[in-house]
């Protein structure tokens, strides 16, 4: 029998890997309430009754997973929600609208509308805060009225290729991740977040397709990110061929995993003796244990934003010490770098009110959103400095471009150590400090930054973007990036040249760490250490060991 036509998509891919599924597209969040014109009071409070049964399940759910990825202080925020979808004054007030003539959905907005000013009039700080609350939860209302709505591909009880615009780094935290076979970006890059998560997931992903059909929700597909292709509605022959290279490949891999595997306790040395630390990146402590068990000496980059996504307000000093205290506990003395928050640009937090900008990746991001809120900062890094104590913790700077930012970091810190002391906390008082090459500014002055830390770590996501001038989310300008490395490699050759003069190290922690085509490069031009995501860890300290 002939199959009809199949669609064939290009675009970038992430995790060389073949997968076949059933496309998902990602259903954004719309908070827009449908009103019915036709309704009767007791059909409508029976309607309530069930929504409202059925969205206090839904955040149980939500604050089980929440917890399962981000760690329990982050999930606090669902159990809140639980409560104020019972909270009998609000009910009350929703039943009293529905009494006075409103489908239940209108009846939702009204009653908390009214309820979350009423909190904000009352002028208490806690009560305030709890009016998003109040919006959050009448908008799951709503959407638990509607029985039509899909839940963001949650409920799917198969696995599948999630088809999104480009996925914000808040909404991947609440992906079913187990789920997921592979990600379809119509936007991004190899260094935009969508890839990054698609790395540490070490799933295959496809960026920058471009718009594809919503029609297509549901069809089958084979993603090939070795070729950077997406057929959907495959014909047989083309299924075939798919599953004959996948079903080789899959042997060729199994066997060389068994021979990186061998390496795992071994130093990752270069042929000519030079030993270069392998590192992980990672997001969140759920990461720790694939990270030890990969090999990880130490953690390279732990990117602390994301403890402060899915939040309605910044986690305070002890959910964040203990958070960071666990992670230096689990690495057991190995070290642990941890990033202070680099928000901004493509990683907004609503609660931050960073006001919008023509150009968010030169405006107000990474430290200096910090050097501006203080209180913010200190929080964290009295936090980090606490968890210093129970391992070997290091403080790491983004988006830095001149001496005078790391000077007064310096300060901050001097003053959180001295805060500790009196509050008789104790700390590493000789905690290392160091800086992200992410910004052409910071290589070229290099020589001066260095005489201020201890290390360096490139962030070559980042320097490449503004080195070449390439936005990192614009998949249009994304191969003039993968043509060129030289101007890159020169600005980190440059800074390796200066740190080392100082008696420091320098590592990488952007994508182009986990670029085996590059590793032989790194390593020659001095590098001290690779970090990558979990799953780059073995094939990344395999190659090490063959470079001369
Ligand atoms: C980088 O810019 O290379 C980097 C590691 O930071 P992020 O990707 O989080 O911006
Ligand atoms: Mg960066």
């Amino acid at each position: 029998m002939a199959n009809k036509k199949s669609t064939i998509v290009q675009g970038i891919g992430i995790t060389n890997k073949r997968v076949s599924g059933r496309l998902h597209f990602l259903k954004k969040q719309t908070t827009q309430s449908k009103k019915r014109s036709t309704y009767n009071v007791g059909t409508e409070l029976l309607r309530l009754e069930e929504a409202k049964k059925n969205a206090i399940e839904r955040v149980w759910e939500i604050e089980k997973r929440a917890k399962e990825i981000t760690g329990s202080s982050e999930a606090q925020i669902f159990e809140i929600h639980a409560m104020l979808l019972e909270d009998e004054d609000l009910n009350d007030a929703i039943i009293t609208e529905i009494k006075n003539g409103k489908c239940a959905e209108e009846a939702i907005e009204i009653a908390s509308e009214k309820y979350s000013k009423m909190l904000i009039d009352l002028g208490d700080e806690y009560l305030s805060a709890r009016a998003s609350d109040i919006k959050d939860i009448s908008s799951q209302l709503i959407k638990a009225l509607d029985k039509d709505s899909k839940r963001d591909g949650q409920e799917n009880s198969t696995s599948y290729i999630l088809v999104a615009d480009d996925l914000t780094p808040s909404e991947t935290v609440l992906l079913d991740k187990s789920k997921i076979l592979a990600i379809v970006t119509f936007g991004g890059t190899p260094s935009s977040h969508t890839a990054i998560l698609a790395r540490s997931m070490g799933i295959p992903a496809l960026v920058g397709t471009g718009r594809i059909e919503a029609g297509l929700d549901g069809h089958l597909a084979l993603l090939d990110s070795v070729e950077g292709s997406l057929i959907i509605d495959p014909t047989d022959s083309q299924a075939e061929d798919f599953e004959r290279v996948r079903a080789k490949e899959n042997k060729i891999a199994t066997e060389h995993e068994r021979y990186l595997r061998s390496l795992i306790n071994k130093p990752a040395v270069t042929r000519s003796g030079h030993k270069v630390m392998i590192y992980a990146n990672i997001g969140n402590e759920n990461e720790i244990s694939g990270a030890l068990s990969n090999g990880a000496e130490g953690i390279g980059l732990l990117r602390s934003e994301f403890m402060y996504l899915e939040r309605q307000d910044y986690p305070t000093e002890e959910e964040l010490f203990s958070t960071y205290r666990d992670v230096a506990i689990k690495m057991g003395g190995r070290r642990v770098i941890i990033r202070t928050l680099d928000v901004g640009a493509d990683k907004q937090i609503s609660y931050l009110d960073i006001p919008a900008e023509e150009n968010p990746a030169m405006g107000f991001r990474g430290i200096r959103v910090c050097l501006e809120r203080r209180d913010m900062f200190k929080n964290q890094i009295r936090a980090i400095l606490r968890a210093s104590y129970y391992g070997r913790v290091s403080i790491m700077l983004p988006m830095v471009v001149c001496e005078k930012e790391i000077l007064t970091c310096k300060t901050l810190i001097e003053e959180c150590k001295a805060e500790l002391s009196e509050r008789k906390l104790p700390y590493d008082s000789k905690i290392e400090l160091g800086i992200m090459i992410e910004t052409p500014a910071s290589a070229i002055i290099s020589d001066k930054l260095a005489r201020l830390v201890d290390f360096f770590s490139v962030g070559t996501n980042d320097l490449s973007q503004y080195t070449l001038a390439v936005d990192r989310q614009n998949s249009k300008v994304a191969s003039l990036c993968e043509d060129n490395y030289e101007p890159v490699l020169r600005l980190i050759k440059m800074s390796a040249k200066s740190i080392h003069e100082n008696g420091g190290w320098i590592g990488v922690c952007g994508e182009m760490a986990a670029d085996l085509s590059l590793t032989e490069e790194l390593v020659k031009i001095g590098v001290d250490e690779l970090s990558v995501s979990v799953p780059y860890l073995l094939g990344v300290r395999g190659k090490v060991s063959e470079c001369r």
